[in-house]
């Protein structure tokens, strides 16, 4: 895969503040506040910041926690999984691999047939409805 690589002024002026926050500095948007959050159309989910098709809608389940939640992803080279220590907690941190923007972070208490959960903010993602 093509590597995207931008400097953090060339980012800034592509991202609105809260997406660069979230993407490029690996916050968290709040809870119940994203626009996919309760979006249930049928699709495929982009990276915001680079385009690279990261989850399908099918893979896509209410979880209750307030972020999109999907239990599985379309291609496992589109996505790094990181070890996380910030915050005092122990995370697995997940990655574009594309562009190394930051997209949430991955836990096993998700719904069969995985068991996983990607727990993704909504302004890492852009959607694109199934025609
Ligand atoms: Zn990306």
């Amino acid at each position: 895969m093509k590597k995207i690589q931008k400097t953090e002024a060339e980012w800034k002026a592509q991202l609105n503040d809260l997406e660069f926050h979230v993407l490029r500095k690996s916050g968290t948007e709040r809870p119940f506040t994203g626009q996919y959050n309760d979006h249930d159309a049928l699709g495929t989910y982009l990276c915001n910041a680079c385009k690279t098709p990261l989850f399908d809608s099918s893979n896509k389940y209410h979880s209750g926690c307030g972020w999109p939640a999907f239990w599985g992803e379309l291609e496992t080279a589109n996505i790094v999984q990181k070890t996380d220590h910030s915050h005092g907690m122990n995370r697995i941190e997940l990655l574009c691999s594309c562009c190394n923007s930051h997209l949430g972070h991955i836990f096993n208490d998700g719904p069969p047939p995985t068991g996983t959960r990607y727990c993704i903010n909504s302004v890492c993602l852009e959607f694109v409805a199934k025609e």
